[in-house]
This record gives C-alpha cells, sequence and structure tokens, in this order.
C-alpha cells in the first residue's frame, strides 16, 4: 500500500521512520511519499497563501500549487481518471473510525492533503473529484492548526491493518472499536505490584472463565466511559 502526503511541513513526518511503520517500509510493505507543497510554487516567496474572498480573519491556502500537485501525483487533468483515493483532512469532514480505518486499509493508494491557515480553498477538492475518488475526513471534534497530525494518526490506524505490518494479526481482531466495545484491561506480570493484585481468574487457566471475564469487563468499561457506543446509549458527556 502507498501513502502520499502533500504538506507544507514535511518534516513532521519523519516519525513515521520509527517502530512498526518504519519497520514496514524498510520491508516495502508500506511505501510513504512525502510532498512539499512550496514545490509547487513560482514565486520568490514561495507563497501558499491568500486572503478571504468575503473577508474575514486569516487566510486561505491557493488553488494553483494544489492544483500542480495533484497534477504530478494524480496525472494531467486531461488524463484518465486515478485509482487512489484522495483525503483532505478536515474538521468539518466525516469522522475518522475504526470502521472507516478497516475499509481504508483495503485501498492501494491513499493521498492525503494536510491543510493549514483556515483551510484549503474549496475548488481544490471539487476539482480533485472529477478525477479521482475523494474523502474529507475529520479526525475528531476539535480544530487542529494543520492537517499533518490527522494525516500521521490516520496513516497510523489505517497502516497497521495492513497484512504484514503488524506480526501478529490476531492482536488486532481484540481491540477496542473491533467489536463495537471498549477492550478489557490488561495486565502482565508480576502478580502483585505495589499491593495491587491480578485479578484471579486470569491466573487460574480456565480459558473459558478468562473470555466471561473479559467479555464483562469490556461492556462495564464502556458502560462507564463510553456508553454512547452501546445501543440507545447517552453521550458521555
Ligand atoms: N477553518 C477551518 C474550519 O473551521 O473548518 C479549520 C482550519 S484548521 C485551523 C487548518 C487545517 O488543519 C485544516 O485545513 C485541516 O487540514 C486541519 N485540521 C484541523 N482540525 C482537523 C481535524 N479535526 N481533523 C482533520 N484535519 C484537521
Amino acid at each position: 500500500m502507498r501513502f502520499d502526503i502533500v504538506t507544507i511541513f514535511p518534516e513532521f513526518f519523519g516519525v513515521l521512520d520509527v517502530s512498526l511503520l518504519g519497520r514496514a517500509r524498510r520491508d516495502g510493505v508500506l511505501e510513504l511519499g512525502v510532498h512539499d507543497l512550496r514545490e509547487w510554487t513560482h514565486d520568490r516567496h514561495r507563497t501558499v497563501d491568500d486572503t478571504p474572498y468575503g473577508g474575514g480573519a486569516g487566510m486561505v491556502m491557493k488553488p494553483e500549487p494544489w492544483g500542480e500537485a495533484f497534477d504530478a501525483l494524480l496525472g494531467p487533468e486531461d488524463g484518465p481518471p486515478s485509482d487512489a483515493l484522495v483525503i483532505f483532512t478536515t474538521p468539518a469532514g466525516v469522522p475518522f473510525t475504526q470502521s472507516l480505518a478497516r475499509e481504508l486499509a483495503t485501498e492501494s493508494r491513499i493521498v492525503f492533503a494536510c491543510g493549514r491557515y483556515e483551510g484549503i480553498d474549496a475548488r481544490v477538492a471539487e476539482h480533485v473529484a472529477t478525477r479521482a475518488r475523494v474523502l474529507e475526513v475529520s479526525l475528531g471534534d476539535y480544530v487542529l492548526n494543520g492537517g499533518e497530525v490527522a494525516a500521521m494518526a490516520m496513516i497510523e490506524a489505517i497502516g497497521r491493518l495492513v497484512p504484514g505490518v503488524v506480526g501478529n494479526p490476531e492482536s488486532l481482531v481484540e481491540e477496542s472499536h473491533e467489536d463495537g466495545l471498549l477492550e478489557h484491561p490488561s495486565y502482565t506480570k508480576p502478580r502483585v505490584w505495589r499491593g495491587l493484585e491480578v485479578p484471579e481468574v486470569l491466573r487460574g487457566g480456565n480459558h473459558a472463565a478468562v473470555d466471561a471475564w473479559r467479555r464483562a469487563e469490556a461492556l462495564e468499561r464502556t458502560r462507564r466511559v463510553r456508553p454512547d457506543l452501546l445501543p440507545g446509549g447517552d453521550s458521555p458527556l
């Protein structure tokens, strides 16, 4: 699977060299291309923003460098449609969830557009949608300074679901949000730490009892922390 990222801060993505995703890249399971939007500017100041039509505070990202970036990444404007899925990171997009991450992990190529300032001129997404599939995706109901952290979080969540990235695929199945519940608590050795003991059922070797305990704990935790995940549940706030 390949990720391309267009950003004015390519240095943000250095962290994708480390840990599981870094290894997956070195093993050739994941490919990553990080592109500096300013490479597609032509003025001395490498300008990527301008004042908003209609007035108001802040600046808006100009469409021209984005247009050239997409020509380079998706093929010429009048060429055949691209297979890539283009994700515009925006707080005004559909929420990013584990089930969306699962769906996106089946793509062969995703291009991320990272906005800054007040966002990207709206015609860019409209234009890209004539040449590729486009999704506007939000990391959550809050506003970041730019799309880089959002793209990175999405790449990590999607990337770890790509076969071959996480060593033991079974470890992906039992996680929070995979079956609509939060995960049960986990423990390791020692049996007693600072006076706190690991629940006895986990030490007894009775697998059915362990499964039942974990299910009950997952339900209890979900009810307490995220009742909104349960049928008819209220918001946690
Ligand atoms: N004016 C925009 C609005 O109110 O919808 C917010 C602009 S924000 C300061 C700048 C950029 O950060 C956005 O274009 C987007 O790329 C990114 N961003 C901010 N919050 C985000 C979120 N929750 N999810 C994804 N991207 C986000």
